[in-house]
Formats: structure tokens, C-alpha cells, sequence
């Protein structure tokens, strides 16, 4: 019997966990992944660590690809596949180190292609010559961090940059630049930062917390020219800068699957085996898939996602049902947890708003089951609540309020988490594996958990240290 041929596109953090989740159950195929970047995969997630100088480029690798065997898996980097023909099954390739195109057979196609940055309307942000303006950059690839952290240059204090977009990304690269040196400002054409994903109270929170962090922030305005003498904003300003950082705006990366006759809305649309409802023989995982309306941008589900189709690939039958949304800021000095779309979904809401030490909570609630959540400032109850939130526990009418109140030397001593609940996110961790280890070091190497988004840090911390974590 001759064995199944994988053709996985994209090399980036959902088709390496798609390969490690296939090797680990033994699927007998054969892997060949194509990916369009010169580098081994790594985490996205901490590009602006490395930009502020946190993690060293090679810290953030993901995935052991020296270890995979060479029968099993055949990773392609600087390869990037410029068309599917779905009648002969193959994909055509351009391999930046051999001339010409290439054309590969496949009897099963993973699109994992991710997602790409969108241009925002602002007038001279290309020139002429269709290039970007060279003060102007995006950042979404490691290449894009090099560009960046060159433009940074060594002397940053002299440095001045804007970053447009007050989403999760422009607030982690605002923090990363302005720890840098850099005199930094942040430009959302929103009312408040982080519009998707907070509540005007929180947006604000957040803003002078980055104000007092040495990031100047202008929010219900927009960026609508880049001349000599800066960047013009539709309110007459003129900030002056020498870095423009592009975050606003990005979409799935789906040209591929459009061209080659793949039913596309926002994302390539897929069914519950992550198939694409056009043909069953190409799935689509990651940023660039839709399952029931939803594309995602995230880790977590773009590795649940991994897992589901490698236990699918390996003869299992488990399908894919929607994830939960679990979003958290990684940027040094600001706390953020979001569970689901607390600013969207019906329910009763229990909020509590501090501006005094910085923070809002705001839990809504339907039935008694926490059914989203906002936090900023303080993520000392995130693990409970996250808890909460997953198992759909029904709580008593105080409960919610509870929760609210900042945390006591009590709840510290002895954190409520069952073992089975899961602590970490990003490398599905629970919090029995956490007490399992020994310190920090060894739950990073054993687990990778806080390696990821670093959401979990301060439960890991307690969970470590019961008695005397800081919160
Ligand atoms: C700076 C930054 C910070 C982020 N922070 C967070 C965070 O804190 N928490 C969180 O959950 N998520 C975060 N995200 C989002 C997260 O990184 C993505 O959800 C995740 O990477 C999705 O994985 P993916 O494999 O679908 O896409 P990607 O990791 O983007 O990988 C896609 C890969 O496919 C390649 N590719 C595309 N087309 C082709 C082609 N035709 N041929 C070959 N290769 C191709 C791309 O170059 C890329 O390498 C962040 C993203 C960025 C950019």
C-alpha cells in the first residue's frame, strides 16, 4: 500500500503544531511543509519580546525540525506554493533555492497559510515605485521585527515612532518600543484601546496605564497622511516620527484557496473535520480558516485546531466544535485577560471599575454561568474565573460580586484550581502538571506553559508558590 501524501502550506505556529500532533500519534503518511520564510518556525506571539530585547531570536523557536526524520517529514523553508490544481492534485512552487517552478502531488492538502496585514487609508504610505515609504513598517513576520528592530537603531532614545492601531498587536509593540527608549504614540480610530475586545471603562484603564508607562496614546482619531513633516491625523495634528509601525488591519490569507475554486468568506469555510466544504481532500487550519462564520487569529484555537485534524489524519474521528475565545496582552506592565466577547453577549453584567489602582473586572453572566469576561489590570482571579468560565459552573447570586473583589492573602494561600483545569491556553496545560513541577524553569521546559501568549504567568506563579507569590 503506498502511503498518503501530506502537502502541509504555510510552516507557521498552526502547521508545526500540526506536524508534532501527527508524529506523536504515529500517522503513517508521508509530511512535506512548504513554508515561504527563510527562518525555522517560531512564536509569533513573542516577535515584540524579541523587539524589546527580552528573548534572544532563537529563544522563540518552535518545534525540534533537526529531530524530525527525514522518511516522515520533509520541511521546506524559503518555498512558497503559488497555486493548488485540485484536478491533478498538485500544488506549483517557487523554491527560492532551486530555479524555476516545481510541481508537488499530494493526496491530502493542509492550508495553513495564516493571515497577512492590510494597508489602512492612509495617503503616502507606498511610494511611487509601489514600495512602502522606508520610514513605514508592518509587523508580522520575523523579517518584519529585523526591519524594525534595525529602524529602532542602537541609540533609540533619539528615536521617535508611532504605532498605528490600539489593538492587542499596536499595544505589544508600543510597550516594546517605548521599553526600547524610543519616545512612542499610539494613533485608534476608535473611542478606546482595544475596541473588539473591551468596554469604553476598560479602554480607558488601559490608556493611562500605557500613559504612565511612558506611551502617549489618541484614541477617536485617525491617521490619514504621512508627509515630510509626519504623520497627519484627521483632528489637524501632526505627530512628528521617524518609525511608522502599521498594526491596524489584517485579514486571512486565502488568495490560494480563491484562486483554486475553494468556497472563501472571510476565511476558507470548513467544515467540523476542518475540511474545505468544496473538497474534502484540502482543510484549512489556523488564522486562515472559518469554521461557522468565525475566523479566529489566535493561538489556542489555531492549535486545538492542529490537533483536532492530526487525530482526524490518524484515523481518529473526534471533530472540531467552535473554540472559546481566550485572548490575553502580552506587553511588559500591562495585564489583559478577555474570555469571549464580554462586550457583545447577553447576560446580566457585574462590573467594578478602579481608577484608583488601575483596574476594571466585568464578568457577564446569564443563568448564573459566566459566559464572557474582561479583565485589566489585575489578573489575580483570572485563573478562577477562567475555571468558571470553561466548566460553566452555576454560581450563587454573590458569586459573581466575589469574584470582583480583589484578591485576599486567603485566596492566595490556597488557589481553588482543580488539577484538571487547564491553566495555560496556548500549550494546553493544567494546573495539576504545574504542581507537578519543581520551579519556573521546569515547568517552561516540560510544559511551555508561559512560554505562549504568557497569559497564565501569574497563576503559575501562585500555583508555585501558594504562600508567598506576589500577585
Ligand atoms: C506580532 C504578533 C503578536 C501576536 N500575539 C498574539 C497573542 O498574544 N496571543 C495570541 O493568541 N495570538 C497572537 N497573535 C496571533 C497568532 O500569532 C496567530 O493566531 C497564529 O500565528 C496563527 O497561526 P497560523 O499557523 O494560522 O499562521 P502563521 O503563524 O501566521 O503562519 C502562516 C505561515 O504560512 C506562510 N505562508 C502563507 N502563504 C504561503 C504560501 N503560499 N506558501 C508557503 N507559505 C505560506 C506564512 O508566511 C507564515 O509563515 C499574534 C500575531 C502577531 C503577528
Amino acid at each position: 500500500m503506498t502511503r498518503e501524501r501530506l502537502v502541509v502550506v504555510g510552516n507557521g505556529m498552526a502547521a508545526t503544531r500540526l506536524v508534532e500532533e501527527l508524529l506523536a500519534r504515529g500517522y503513517d503518511g508521508h509530511v512535506t511543509v512548504l513554508g515561504d520564510e527563510d527562518t525555522p518556525a517560531y512564536n509569533r506571539i513573542l516577535l515584540s519580546a524579541v523587539l524589546e530585547g527580552t528573548h534572544p531570536r532563537d529563544a522563540i523557536e518552535l518545534g525540534d525540525p533537526a529531530s524530525y526524520d527525514p522518511e516522515r517529514v520533509d520541511l521546506r523553508l524559503g518555498c512558497r506554493v503559488l497555486e493548488i490544481d485540485r484536478d491533478r492534485r498538485e500544488v506549483m512552487l517557487v523554491d527560492g533555492e532551486r530555479p524555476g517552478h516545481e510541481r508537488l502531488g499530494y493526496d491530502r492538502l493542509v492550508l495553513a497559510t495564516g493571515s497577512i496585514p492590510t494597508l489602512p487609508p492612509i495617503r503616502g504610505l507606498v511610494r511611487m515605485d509601489g514600495q512602502l515609504h522606508p520610514k513605514v513598517h508592518a509587523f508580522r513576520s520575523l523579517a518584519d521585527c529585523d526591519r524594525l528592530d534595525a529602524a529602532a537603531g542602537s541609540r533609540p532614545t533619539r528615536r521617535r515612532a508611532v504605532v498605528v492601531g490600539g489593538g492587542l498587536l499596536g499595544l505589544q509593540v508600543a510597550r516594546a518600543l517605548t521599553v526600547r527608549g524610543l519616545a512612542t504614540e499610539v494613533v485608534e480610530g476608535t473611542e478606546h484601546l482595544l475596541s473588539r475586545q473591551l468596554g469604553t471603562p476598560g479602554g480607558r484603564i488601559l490608556a493611562r496605564d500605557l500613559r504612565r508607562l511612558g506611551t502617549e496614546v489618541y484614541t477617536g482619531t485617525r491617521a490619514v497622511r504621512l508627509t515630510e513633516d509626519g504623520l497627519v491625523l484627521d483632528n489637524g495634528f501632526t505627530l512628528e516620527t521617524d518609525l511608522v509601525v502599521l498594526t491596524a488591519g489584517g485579514r486571512p490569507s486565502t488568495a490560494l484557496a480563491r484562486r483554486a475554486g475553494l468556497l472563501v468568506r472571510r476565511g476558507v469555510v470548513v467544515d467540523g473535520r476542518l475540511a474545505s466544504v468544496t473538497d474534502d481532500r484540502i482543510h484549512a487550519i489556523g488564522d486562515c480558516a472559518e469554521r461557522r462564520g468565525v475566523t479566529t487569529g489566535f493561538v489556542p484555537p489555531a492549535w486545538e485546531q492542529a490537533a483536532v485534524l492530526a487525530g482526524l489524519l490518524s484515523g481518529g474521528t473526534a471533530e472540531y466544535a467552535d473554540s472559546r475565545t481566550v485572548a490575553r496582552l502580552r506587553a511588559t506592565g500591562l495585564d489583559v485577560a478577555v474570555l469571549g466577547d464580554p462586550e457583545r453577549t447577553d447576560g446580566e453584567v457585574v462590573e467594578m471599575t478602579n481608577p484608583l489602582v488601575g483596574s476594571h473586572r466585568r464578568l457577564v453572566v446569564r443563568d448564573g454561568v459566566i459566559v464572557a469576561a474582561a479583565l485589566v489590570g489585575d489578573l489575580s482571579r483570572v485563573g478562577l474565573i477562567t475555571q468558571h468560565y470553561d466548566r460553566g459552573t452555576v454560581l450563587g447570586p454573590h458569586e459573581p460580586g466575589e469574584l470582583l473583589a480583589p484578591e485576599t492573602a486567603a485566596d492566595t494561600a490556597s488557589p481553588a484550581l482543580d488539577d484538571e483545569v487547564e491553566v495555560c491556553a496556548c500549550a494546553g496545560v493544567t494546573a495539576g502538571r504545574i504542581r507537578a513541577c519543581a520551579g519556573l524553569e521546569e515547568v517552561r521546559s516540560t510544559t511551555r506553559a508561559t512560554t505562549g501568549c504568557g497569559g497564565c504567568a501569574p497563576v503559575v506563579r501562585h500555583l508555585l508558590e501558594p504562600a508567598t507569590a506576589a500577585v
